[in-house]
């Protein structure tokens, strides 16, 4: 029998509690808890014990009194990309684009006032055209965005994406740095020790330096401190390193790097891979996650003395780490997409935990998996996602068009809708490749196949409603034209709006 849950907390100074019952789903909880707080759909939500531990958000709340309240605070969520433009003009030291539009302004007016061009103008406009030029063909001047590779990909990345201009500042890095080791000797519950292997763990609900003691959990859970003989320093180091290294953009980001990580740490315990394989190459795919999207060219700097976590390894140990994270972050590129899952069905029968080479494939395909599983989380953790993943996609294809280059059609937002970008997503790549996986290992179908399923048919309704949407548009444009709308037609043009905006 359910019975009723009553939870105590404060929110911004007022007392509030939460009823629900106890057999309720967790999106509900979090549903009371995010009214509770007048927070929006993509805030992030964090609850406290009374310890200041963060306790997860779900059914399985521990009750508790007034005297014994939680606290709950809102985070406004982190994905906006604003300010790109003008982060860009400051790594510049100026803005070359809002120089070339007052100069166009300048030269009209010119030309209406004078009807003659005057040859300082000419000149004028040539230095800017070919400081232009110089920044899009100079090889070393390429941090700052506007390179252009001479041989013209469609995946050309967007001059917003580049490191210099979306570095993270000092002072923001040494204010993480300063929260993660305070809190890195804190005590974590048993309770997010345990979530933290599942893949239904929100990233949402955690700022950048709980992260940090996140990842640090899973290295000493796992026992690689002692069994690869890292000190806590060197490994608090390394991470900061990392952390660094992840520049502020919608979905390529930190917490990419940990939901990444994370998902690969879920699928070690629920396959039980540390009895299957050796440490050493569960030690490199763990290593190889959290470095699988660092955007830094002097990637090698995370391997210098004072943060390299692989320092009292012998030469040999060292060599197959290295070789190991270089084939797995390799096999995150979707160019290899096919061959690498193709090279894993054609074994797949075969299958041999004593084959090196099975085993190497067996770890790029969980790299893979874990790369892009954001889907086989629960939806309100796995939506935001796609929102972000869409925005680096977006202003990708923005800056394409503004440079009159091709567009890539999957990140156009002319072309592109959420459920159009995960339909065939989820249908022709994740679900082919999660299958292969839980060929191998059966557990998994409902840890990560049937969220993706759900998901597959979340994005088809939403599909489907948009395009009624777009009927109902058209019809009632028509109507317009004929007279006004029926209260019948308002009201289930409304119906398909609600539809296509809440989940089923
Ligand atoms: P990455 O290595 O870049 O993190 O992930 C590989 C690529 O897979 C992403 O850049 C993106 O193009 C694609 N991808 C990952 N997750 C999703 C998703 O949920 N939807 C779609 N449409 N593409 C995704
Ligand atoms: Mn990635």
């Amino acid at each position: 029998m359910a019975t009723t849950k009553i939870i105590y907390f404060v929110v911004e100074g007022r007392p509030e509690q939460a009823e629900f019952p106890s057999d309720c789903p967790a999106q509900d909880v979090k549903e009371v808890f995010r009214a509770a707080a007048e927070a929006g759909p993509y805030d992030i939500l964090k609850l406290y014990n009374t310890k200041g531990n963060i306790i997860n958000i779900s059914p399985k709340l521990e009750s508790n009194t007034r005297q014994t309240q939680y606290k709950l605070e809102v985070v406004a969520a982190d994905c906006k990309t604003d300010s790109l433009g003008s982060e860009l003009a400051a790594a510049l030291g100026f803005d070359l684009s809002a120089m070339e539009k007052r100069l166009q302004a300048l030269e009209k007016k010119i030309l209406v006032d004078s009807a003659d061009m005057p040859s300082v103008m000419y000149e004028m406009r040539n230095r800017v055209e070919s400081f232009r030029d110089k920044l899009e063909s100079v090889e070393h001047l390429s941090w700052l965005g506007l390179f252009k590779e001479l041989t013209e990909g469609t995946n050309k990345p967007s001059p917003f994406y580049h490191k210099r201009s979306l570095r993270k500042t000092k002072e923001e890095c040494q204010q993480v740095m300063e929260n993660y080791l305070h809190m890195s000797s804190l005590e974590v519950t048993e309770e997010v020790r345990q979530y933290l292997k599942t893949p239904t763990f929100d990233n949402w609900q955690w700022e950048d330096a709980e992260i940090m003691v996140l990842l640090q959990l899973m290295y000493m859970d796992l026992d690689f401190m002692s069994k690869f003989n890292i000190e806590m320093e060197v490994l608090q180091q390394f991470l900061f390193e990392v952390y660094r290294h992840y520049n502020n953009i919608p979905f390529h980001n930190f917490k990419h790097c940990f939901c990444v990580t994370q998902m690969m740490y879920g699928l070690i315990w629920l396959t039980d891979l540390q009895n299957k394989m050796d440490d050493i190459d569960i030690l490199t795919m763990l290593t190889s996650a959290i470095c699988h999207d660092l955007d830094h060219p002097g990637y090698n700097n995370a391997y210098q003395p004072d943060n390299n976590i692989f320092r009292n390894l012998t030469t040999e140990q060292f060599k197959r780490i290295r070789e190991g994270m270089i084939k797995c972050v390799l096999a995150t590129d979707m160019a290899r997409h096919n061959e690498i899952l193709n090279q894993f069905r054609s074994i797949m029968s075969v299958f041999d935990f004593n084959n090196k080479k099975h085993k190497d494939v067996l770890t790029m395909i969980i790299i893979k998996v874990s790369d892009i599983s954001n889907e086989a989380r629960p939806m309100d953790v796995a939506e935001p996602w796609l929102d972000c993943l869409l925005q680096e996609f977006f202003n990708q294809s923005d800056m394409e068009k503004l440079e009159g280059l091709p567009v890539s059609p999957f990140m156009d937002r002319d072309k592109v809708t959420k459920p159009s970008s995960q339909t065939g997503f989820i249908r022709f790549v994740l679900l082919p490749l999660f299958i292969e996986l839980a060929n191998l290992f059966p557990n998994l179908e409902q840890h990560i196949i049937d969220p993706v399923r759900k998901a597959l048919d979340y994005y088809t309704e939403m599909e489907k409603a948009l395009e009624m949407e777009k009927l109902n548009r058209t019809g009632s444009s028509q109507s317009d034209k004929i007279g006004k709308p029926t209260e019948n037609q308002k009201e289930s043009k409304r119906v398909q709006i609600q539809l296509s905006q809440t989940k089923p």
